[in-house]
């Protein structure tokens, strides 16, 4: 059985695969495990494609290469990596060289201590300060939703054991997120930090847009809090309007009927009205999942897999 396998989703990265093997390949010929690459082509409508079927036959004996039949996504395509890999340990990798190669071996040396999940910090992160921002915030409001402890849940360079992987793989689901989906299945997880470098080609591939959605995606995938926190909420609500609804009868039969603060009505109104659609929309992203998971759709198409048959 091979020591290692190392996934690598690649889309749209024609600019900045040639540098990513010339460090990948030497550093894992370093490491003195044996070793297969398994690159995921999403879709990519640029030449990637074809630079990963000459790297396929230049170093055959360790790459594999999964081309999918469009962009299914990052996590689906680490997920079509996972499914083909024979690795007794698993190491997921960006292609754009953010996360050096070279750290490959600090997190195997921990898997090798006995760890089964080896999560990564990124040290002096090198990415716009609003992205910086906005993840310690989404990484502070998932810490409080979920049971999932991650300091840095935007790193991709971690490891994980075989255990691990099958259990991913037996679990099906579409709109996941690998690193904390794994967490839920590690008995015994651990976090280093690793070296952060900025892109070394080509531009991130996550737009505001998707980057919502994929926190999205860690919330309602791994927690019902936000609806349990909303129904208490509304609970709350009607309680406090039950009392005013008393308070007015009263009123009305003592005092006689009255027409003055409208506007203050109104202001409570909206407020209420605001919440309720936050709710429905709430209600709208889990009923979204559950639709995409009962039409039991295939979570990617493969066109072709590029390997030697051994
Ligand atoms: N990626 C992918 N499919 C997508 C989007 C991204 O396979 O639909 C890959 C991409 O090629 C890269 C990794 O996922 O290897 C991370 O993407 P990126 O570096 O653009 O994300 P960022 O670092 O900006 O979060
Ligand atoms: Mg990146």
């Amino acid at each position: 059985m091979i020591d290692v396998s190392v996934i690598i989703p690649v889309y749209n990265e024609e600019a900045g695969l040639k540098a990513l093997f010339d460090r990948l390949y030497p550093a894992l010929d370093n490491l003195g495990k044996s070793y297969e690459i398994v690159f995921i082509n999403d879709g990519s409508r640029d030449r990637s494609s074809s630079i990963l079927s000459e790297q396929f036959n230049a170093r055959r004996d360790v790459t594999r290469v999964i081309l999918l039949k469009g962009n299914f996504g990052q996590h689906m395509a680490i997920m079509a990596g996972f499914e083909h890999s024979r690795g007794k340990m698993i190491v997921t990798l960006d292609a754009d060289l953010q996360n050096p190669p070279e750290e490959i071996g600090k997190l195997l040396g921990k898997m090798d201590e006995g760890y089964d999940y080896v999560g990564s910090i990124r040290k002096n992160r090198q990415d716009s300060l609003w992205r910086s921002f906005a993840s310690r915030l989404m990484n502070g409001l998932r810490e409080r939703i979920t049971r999932i402890k991650m300091t840095d849940q935007g790193c991709m360079l971690r490891a994980y054991s075989r255990g691990i992987i099958d259990a991913i793989n037996s679990a099906r689901e579409i709109n996941t997120f690998i690193p904390a989906l794994a967490y839920t299945f590690a008995s015994n997880p651990t976090e280093i930090e690793v070296e952060h470098e900025e892109r070394a080609a080509g531009e991130s591939k996550y737009s505001l847009y998707s980057l919502i959605r994929l926190n999205f995606d860690l919330m309602t995938g791994f927690s019902v809090m936000p609806l349990q926190v909303f129904s208490l909420f509304g609970i709350l609500i009607s309680l406090l309007s039950t009392l005013f609804v008393v308070y007015l009868a009263i009123r009305r039969l003592i005092v006689g009927p009255e027409a003055q603060g409208v506007f203050t009505l109104f202001g409570i109104v909206f407020f209420l009205i605001g919440i309720i659609m936050f709710g429905i929309g709430l209600l709208g992203e889990y009923i979204g999942r559950i639709y995409q998971e009962v039409r039991h759709r295939p979570r990617y198409l493969i066109e072709t897999v590029l390997e030697d048959s051994k």
